[in-house]
């Protein structure tokens, strides 16, 4: 599995949403859905404490068919 570096804060609020700066974050151990086979890394902000995944960012990508979200509405 590739792993995830997150490319921006999150909250639109931040300067690191719009300025992200080279491990802005910090690993915040880890969540698990029921729907999926391995956990996922939780992520928080190292200037606003926004917590986040990657799934935070392929809802922002993807969120081009809605009948997969629907599907898996925890991830
Ligand atoms: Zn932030």
């Amino acid at each position: 599995m590739p792993s995830f570096k997150p490319p921006r804060c999150p909250n639109a609020d931040c300067p690191r949403h719009t300025d992200p700066q080279p491990r802005f974050y910090r690993r915040r151990g880890s969540y698990w859905p029921k729907c999926r086979a391995a956990p996922i890394p939780r992520y928080h902000c190292k200037s606003c404490s926004r917590s986040f995944s990657r799934q935070t960012f392929r809802h922002d990508y993807r969120d081009h068919r809605p009948e997969l979200n629907e599907a898996c509405s925890c991830c």
